[in-house]
């Protein structure tokens, strides 16, 4: 198997939501072709491929005729099933490769990976009983946030516990899995580093962009970030460091908190997304080169761009649920450019589009 893909190779995603349309969306300029696989028929990434499969990700028929008719796999989700990528793995090049899966789709394993690292987190505890969450409390101190190894997202499978004596309840409404207990961060805001490793080890980050949620969903993200040049040097060097401590292959999304230390700012690594990432999706219409096509170059094996911010500031505002029934006026206003996934019908918390403003200058 080629490590280059040339013009006219196919690129397999698996999973069929936005980002896998926007990557296909980003590959069709550079005369590369995307396969998507996925077990929803509504997914929205099959409208706009050649090729899909619409089968479950266990399906060992439909994976290897997937597999054979790729030149590379790829995914935009991390929590692609341990068996479906082995699977892929053993027939096909996979990237970024899986082994990054085992330590991000657990809390707990990628906190002690950053660690190892020496890479600053908000303290933490494993918890598998309420005796451990007692524990763990006494370690890390309340508030504090108690947070499901596994298949957490958008504030679900998280409790905020407040108080000591709160810890029972929140243990039971998370309904014994295992956990992870986290100190709660007073931030001063959040923000991210999308950052592209390509297969020569070349990393090329995009300016750190300022987070904003709501009801523990992102809402909006800007560029530039209100953080000092020393921080964003440092949130920069922190997603470095992580891409080449997995051997990175493509696009990984690394969530920060800021804080400050005296009379200094740091970053708190809250969370890494090995795929492309929603805080990303201003580099459409704001850089040089997009998070798409930086990650389609990077499994491609092309060399990566240098991105380079397209205006004096940037917002993202994602359209969720009902908010794009909305979405005529941003048709008509200035320096606005609007995606909508076509996803159908919204439905509440769901990603239905987003926008994105370009405010002209330097
Ligand atoms: P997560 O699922 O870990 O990305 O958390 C979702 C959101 O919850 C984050 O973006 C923060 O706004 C908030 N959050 C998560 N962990 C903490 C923490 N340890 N301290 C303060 N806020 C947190």
């Amino acid at each position: 198997m080629p490590d280059v893909l040339k013009p006219g190779a196919t690129i397999g995603i698996l999973g069929g939501g936005q980002l896998a349309r926007m990557l296909a969306l980003a590959a069709a300029p550079l005369g590369l072709k995307c396969h998507v696989y996925a077990p929803d028929k509504d997914s929205c990434a099959f409208d706009v491929v050649g090729a899909h499969t619409l089968a479950a990700y266990d399906d060992e028929n439909a994976l290897a005729r997937f597999a054979n008719a790729v030149d590379v796999v790829t995914y935009e989700f991390e929590n692609v099933p341990a068996k479906t990528a082995a699977y892929l793995t053993a027939h096909t090049k996979v990237l970024p490769d899986p082994h990054v899966l085992e330590t991000t789709q657990d809390r707990l394993i990628e906190k002690n990976f950053l660690a190892g690292l020496k890479i600053a987190t908000a303290p933490y505890a494993p918890v598998h009983s309420a005796t451990q969450l007692a524990d763990g409390l006494a370690k890390v101190g309340v508030p504090a946030v108690l947070k499901t190894t596994r298949l957490g997202y958008d504030g679900k499978g998280q409790a905020k516990i407040e108080r000591a004596a709160d810890a029972n309840e929140a243990w039971r409404s998370i309904r014994n899995v295992p956990c992870i207990i986290e100190g709660f961060i007073k931030f001063q805001r959040e923000v991210s580093v999308i950052a592209a490793r390509g297969t020569d080890g070349t990393v090329e980050c995009f300016e750190v962009t300022e987070n904003e949620h709501r009801d523990h969903i992102l809402y909006i993200s800007k560029v530039p970030a209100k953080v000092t040049p020393a921080l964003a040097t440092e949130a920069r060097r922190v997603a470095t460091r992580i891409l080449n401590a997995f051997d990175y292959v493509g696009v990984m999304g690394v969530e920060m908190f800021v804080v400050r230390k005296g009379r200094e700012q740091h970053v708190l690594v809250n969370e890494l997304a090995p795929r492309v990432h929603n805080s990303g999706h201003w580099t459409i219409d704001g850089a040089t080169v997009s998070q798409f096509e930086q990650h389609i170059r990077a499994v491609a094996g092309w060399p990566l761009a240098k991105p380079k911010r397209l205006g004096a500031k940037i917002e993202m505002i994602n359209l969720i649920g009902d908010e794009i029934l909305d979405h005529t006026h941003w048709l008509t206003a200035p320096n606005t450019a609007l995606h909508i996934y076509g996803k159908g019908k919204p439905s509440a918390r769901r990603k239905m589009g987003h926008v994105t403003r370009v405010w002209p200058g330097e």
